[in-house]
């Protein structure tokens, strides 16, 4: 069926030019964007996109889709990371595939409307019975694309790790359960809607052997690696004092460079590490909220896209941004490397760039993040004619006022957003149970 976006006041393409196109329509078919031009006709279907900023759908590359259930806990509203961790454990340890799967779906949904059609997702604990299929239910009910990640904890307290023991996993059950997710989920071919990734924590809720032994199968299965990286001081100092040397080395002495790795924050890294990850296209996952939430420090951004480190951007966990609005995001990250270098450090397009085509490439998909003919129709459409656009001069004010939340969105040439709605969900009934669960969490 053919879907046509009618007159777009401007499309912003993203495509190997940058062009940007005016008074445009752009035609979907199977999926793929077929034609982009004025004046084209012959659809069963017409959005029309009159008074529309349209932009290639947003890519989130760092989530833990979970924690949309664990937003402003008191105990871990104003701690360090490693305490905020301390606070939080003990409650995801109640959590079972019930909790995961309804959570992903507020996750996925708060995603959807503020333009994101492609998201990775980080999910580490697998407590009561909760699988990774939990969270891969959740993206088919409401059509999202979907990279979810094999998370693993296996240092637990009693072996001098953070975590407590009763949410630690056996390594060798791990590696399994990666096997198994992988040869049931992963599509590995052109338009894929689920690649499953592997994904221990973090260097210090791992061992080495299970960091090493991760990227044997990820490469083996021909899927990507995913972890937290340098995030803040006391994750360097834990670096240099258990495994004597910085984030960057044991990363690469482990396996763990190369353009099929993406790692989380990466605010520490230094000079040398930076050089490293351009040489090896390791890409970065950029959480500015998260990284202000909990104090962490500024990811040298502008440093890494000036090396040529591919960089893409991540809401992070919902217990730690607290929000997941990906578009709110764009707009952080353009200011916050403003505030470490000034005025001129990062346009209001580069931040878009970061967030659609710069996080498509960092997930291995260059066959998304941008609008040009081929391309998968993962497509959003910004409102542009209500009070915070109102006197705007340029689609620069998309992330320099807003909106940030979208009108329309397809996903694969689906339409989930419809008139700022989420289509394919339930929402309200979803978002009762939601804090049905919650007060369950808190009692
Ligand atoms: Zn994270």
């Amino acid at each position: 069926m053919a879907i046509l976006i009618k007159n777009a006041t401007t499309v912003v393409t993203m495509d190997v030019t940058l062009s940007e196109l005016a008074q445009a329509d752009i035609r979907v078919e199977n999926g793929v964007i077929t034609d982009i031009g004025t004046g084209l006709t012959d659809a069963e279907d017409t959005i029309d996109a009159t008074g529309c900023i349209v932009t290639p759908g947003l890519v989130n590359t760092h989530h833990h889709l979970y924690q949309t259930l664990t937003r402003a806990v008191p105990g871990g509203q104003d701690a360090l990371l490693f305490g905020w961790l301390q606070t939080l454990y003990p409650i995801w340890s109640r959590f079972g595939p019930e909790e995961m799967f309804t959570s992903a779906q507020i996750g996925l949904a708060e995603l959807a409307l503020s333009g994101c059609t492609l998201t990775s997702d980080h999910l580490y604990l697998y407590p009561n019975g909760a699988r990774l299929d939990d969270t891969i239910a959740a993206s088919h009910e409401i059509g999202m694309r979907f990279h979810p990640t094999r998370g693993a904890m296996s240092i637990g307290e009693s072996d001098g790790g953070l975590p407590p023991d009763a949410l630690v996993e056996d390594e060798a059950a791990i590696l399994e359960d990666c096997v198994r997710v992988i040869d049931a989920h992963h599509d590995p071919r052109e338009g894929a809607m689920v690649r499953v990734g592997v994904a221990p924590c973090s260097p210090f809720s791992v061992s080495r052997d299970l960091m090493r032994d991760a990227a044997l199968l990820a490469r083996d299965k021909g899927v990507m690696l995913h972890t937290h990286l340098a995030e803040n001081d006391e994750d360097i100092a834990y670096s240099l004092e258990k495994f004597g040397c910085r984030p960057g080395q044991y990363a690469e002495d482990l396996g763990w460079t190369g353009p099929d790795v993406w790692h989380a924050h990466c605010v520490k890294l230094d000079g040398k590490e930076i050089d490293l990850f351009a040489k090896s296209r390791t890409g970065v996952a950029h959480c500015p909220c998260s990284n202000c939430r909990l104090g962490s420090g500024i990811a040298p951004v502008r440093a890494m896209r000036d090396a040529g480190v591919p960089v893409g951007l991540g809401v992070d966990g919902s217990a730690s941004n607290d929000a997941g609005n990906l578009a709110a995001e764009a707009r952080q990250a353009m200011l916050l490397q403003r505030v470490a270098n000034g005025a001129n450090a990062m346009s209001a397009r580069e931040a878009l760039f970061i967030a659609t085509r710069g996080g498509a490439e960092v997930l291995g998909r260059p066959d998304c993040g941008q609008i040009a003919l081929g391309k998968r129709a993962d497509i959003a459409i910004w409102d542009v004619t209500s009070v915070e656009s109102a006197g705007s001069w340029d689609p620069a004010a998309l992330l320099m006022a807003g909106p940030t939340q979208v009108k329309h969105l397809l996903v694969e040439g689906r339409q989930i957003v419809r008139d700022g709605h989420v289509t394919s969900i339930d929402l309200p009934r979803v978002v009762e149970r939601q804090n049905a669960l919650a007060r369950a969490l808190m009692g």
